[in-house]
Parts: structure tokens; C-alpha cells; sequence
């Protein structure tokens, strides 16, 4: 596995492998990897011949007072992990070579960021499409993929490619859960045994709304109040529990086949998001 640090050794990397006649693929991620990530380097592997991980925890998605000093990271373990499962570039660059300190060009979505952790989170998807779009500027992918866990960071993405007509192929892979279905995150490492029990509430909420709409339940109001009441219940402060449109992520007032439930919720200090679409 060869490992990169600059954006541009990683395009003169891509280049050679272009010329060769291969495809790149590229798997965004900020470390700290687990089973969830590593299940985007199996599906990347099958979108093309090379695959290349980026592991960066990127400054400007954060927002005053959350978490990016203590986002955990640990270099060397991703390392062997990435190596472990075949991927052939590791391209983890520093933050001064990703922004110039005086940087003043960003990437700006204005409709899909307004809604689920955009309306908590202002600035977090400007600072996503920014660096995705260096990212893929750099890896000069032919593919990407993302996790489905973060449905609104897809929506977004896809969007963003579409109206900036970037030449590359976005592809969502399923979310990978705990034996207990919990949603696999970084972040899960940071609960106590008492917050991640009560973690739980985020997928079980989901799986009452999911059981309630098999069962013939239509009502969007009635689902929300089902996801906010089991997550409370189980000791979690809401922060939305919302059934939108799938692309738009406009609020829907009838469950139907394509309808995203998403949820965040924290448990203690630590956010923790989740969804389902209808099938
Ligand atoms: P992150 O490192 O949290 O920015 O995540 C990097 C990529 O991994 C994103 O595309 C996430 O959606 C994806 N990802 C994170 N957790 C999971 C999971 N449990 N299942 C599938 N994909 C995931």
C-alpha cells in the first residue's frame, strides 16, 4: 500500500494509475476506522481497480464548540487496517497542505443543507462539499463511495456533482450496525456503558417506525411521534426524528416507498444519527 500526504504527489499517483488504463476509486473517510468504513473499501474494490481511502478530519466541517479537537484518531491503527483490507493508496494529507491560511474559494449546496443536521449543524455541508471536492480533485476518482449512514452527507454529494457536472460516479453503500443494531461510528467509542445502552434508542426508534408502516401506518406525524417517543424512552435528548423526501429532504405528510426516517439524537455529549428508507 502506497501512502500519500500531498494533493499533489496524490494526482501525479493517479495519473500513473490513468495511464496504466485503470479506475480509481476513492473512499472519503476522517479515520478512526471500523467495519462500516472498511464495508465502502469492500464495494470500492468491486466499482473499480484501485482503490484509494482519504483519511482527513477536515477543520472547516466543524462547527464552534463541537467535537474536532477530540474526534478520535489514531493514524497507525488505520493504517494497518486499510493495508489488511487491500487498499492500494492511503492518501491522509495535513490540514496546511489541504488549506492555504489565507483560502477563500468554497463549495456551497443551499437547499439540502437546510434541512435534518444542516438546521443544527450551519456550515457543516459547505465544509463537506468543499473538501470532497478537493478530495476528488486530488484522488482524481473515477467513483466515490459513501456510507448510507450519513443519507443527507449523499444527498448532498450527489447534488453537488450534478450541478458542478464533476466527472465522477457517486455510489451509496448500506449501513453496518452492531450485533445489536446499533449504527457502526467513530463516535461510538466515545460512550460509556450507559450511553451506549442507551444509544440504542436511534435504530429501535427506526425499527418501530419501519414495523409501523409495514403494519399499514401512513401518517408521517405518527411516525415522527413513534421514532421521538422510543428515543426518549430510552434516555436520549432528540434532536429531530424526521420522515423527508429521499432526494429533496423535504418533509412528507404520507409514508410511502423511497421515504428517508432519519434521526439524531444524543446520548450524554455525543450526537449520534441514524435513518431507514422505505422500501
Ligand atoms: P466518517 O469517517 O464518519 O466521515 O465516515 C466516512 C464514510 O464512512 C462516510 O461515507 C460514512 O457515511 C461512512 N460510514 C460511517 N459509518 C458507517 C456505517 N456504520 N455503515 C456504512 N458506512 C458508514
Amino acid at each position: 500500500m502506497k501512502i500519500v500526504t500531498t494533493p499533489s504527489e496524490m494526482q501525479a499517483c493517479a495519473r500513473e494509475i490513468h495511464a496504466r488504463g485503470e479506475t480509481i476509486a476513492c473512499v472519503p473517510t476522517m479515520g478512526y476506522l471500523h467495519e462500516g468504513h472498511l464495508s465502502l473499501v469492500d464495494r470500492a474494490h468491486r466499482e473499480a481497480d484501485r482503490v484509494v481511502l482519504t483519511l482527513f478530519v477536515n477543520p472547516i466541517q466543524f462547527g464552534p464548540g463541537e467535537d474536532y479537537e477530540i474526534y478520535p484518531r489514531d493514524a497507525a491503527r488505520d493504517t494497518a487496517l486499510c493495508e489488511a483490507r487491500g487498499v492500494d493508496v492511503l492518501f491522509m494529507p495535513s490540514v496546511k497542505d489541504m488549506y492555504a491560511p489565507d483560502a477563500s474559494v468554497r463549495v456551497d449546496e443551499s437547499s439540502l443543507s437546510k434541512h435534518l443536521c444542516g438546521k443544527v449543524r450551519p456550515g457543516h455541508f459547505n465544509g463537506v462539499c468543499t473538501v470532497v471536492t478537493k478530495l476528488f480533485n486530488a484522488t482524481m476518482a473515477d467513483v466515490a463511495i459513501f456510507g448510507q449512514k450519513d443519507a443527507q452527507q449523499v444527498a448532498v454529494i450527489r447534488r453537488m456533482v450534478r450541478d458542478l457536472n464533476a466527472p465522477i460516479r457517486i455510489v451509496a453503500s448500506p449501513i453496518v450496525r452492531e450485533a445489536d443494531g446499533l449504527a457502526m461510528s467513530s463516535r461510538n467509542t466515545r460512550l460509556s456503558p450507559e450511553e451506549r445502552k442507551n444509544a440504542l434508542g436511534l435504530s429501535r426508534g427506526l425499527r418501530k417506525a419501519v414495523e409501523a408502516y409495514r403494519g399499514g401506518e401512513t401518517s408521517a406525524d405518527a411516525i415522527r411521534a413513534l421514532m421521538k417517543g422510543e428515543m426518549e424512552a430510552y434516555g436520549l435528548r432528540v434532536d429531530y426524528a424526521s420522515a423527508v423526501d429521499g432526494e429533496t429532504l423535504e418533509d412528507v405528510a404520507v409514508l410511502k416507498p423511497g421515504v428517508l426516517l432519519a434521526v439524531a439524537a444524543y446520548s450524554g455529549a455525543t450526537r449520534l444519527i441514524d435513518n431507514a428508507v422505505l422500501s
